[in-house]
């Protein structure tokens, strides 16, 4: 009977005498995948109380920003606005964003002269404590800036950017 329960535990052990280096090498990569989808969950965001816009589901894309008045914190645009995060303000880096939300547009028009030509701009201002927040571009002269008209720059150093 001693013999029968000793062979019974041989067995029941498989890598005992499997050839150890190729099981060892499939086990481990598969092990080090399943940790590592595991470690990203997505945040799940706080209701802010204006649920107008859906939820951002897929996990390809990082989450909607809100860029906000840093004073007052009035909202001014959206991250998914952003046209490119690589232009300069006045004041030092700024977006170049489509459209713009809750600003006043100035009544007079400013001639610009930058680095890649001159503009016709009007300075925007927050709706809410009417600090200037960058400006729209209304008229390029050089052709190859001409993209830029109907569009804005917002100064990221009066901006600060919150998760929805
Ligand atoms: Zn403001």
């Amino acid at each position: 009977m001693g013999l029968v329960y000793a062979q019974h535990f041989r067995t029941s052990n498989p890598t005992e005498n499997s050839t150890p280096a190729s099981r060892n090498s499939s086990v481990s990569s598969k092990s080090s995948r399943s940790t590592f989808s595991s470690l990203y969950s997505p945040k799940s965001s706080i209701s802010s109380g204006s649920g107008s816009l859906p939820p951002q589901t897929s996990q390809n894309y990082p989450p909607t920003r809100i860029l906000r008045c840093r004073k007052c914190h009035n909202h001014i645009c959206l991250s998914s606005l952003i046209i490119s995060d690589n232009f300069n303000g006045s004041l030092g880096p700024a977006y170049f964003v489509s459209k713009v939300l809750n600003v006043k547009l100035a009544k007079a028009r400013e001639f610009k002269r930058m680095k890649t030509g001159r503009y016709e701009v009007k300075v925007i201002d927050c709706k809410q404590c009417d600090c200037s927040i960058g400006w729209k571009y209304l008229y390029s002269e050089e052709d190859k800036e001409k993209y830029k008209e109907g569009r804005f720059v917002v100064e990221r150093a009066l901006l600060e950017e919150v998760e929805m």
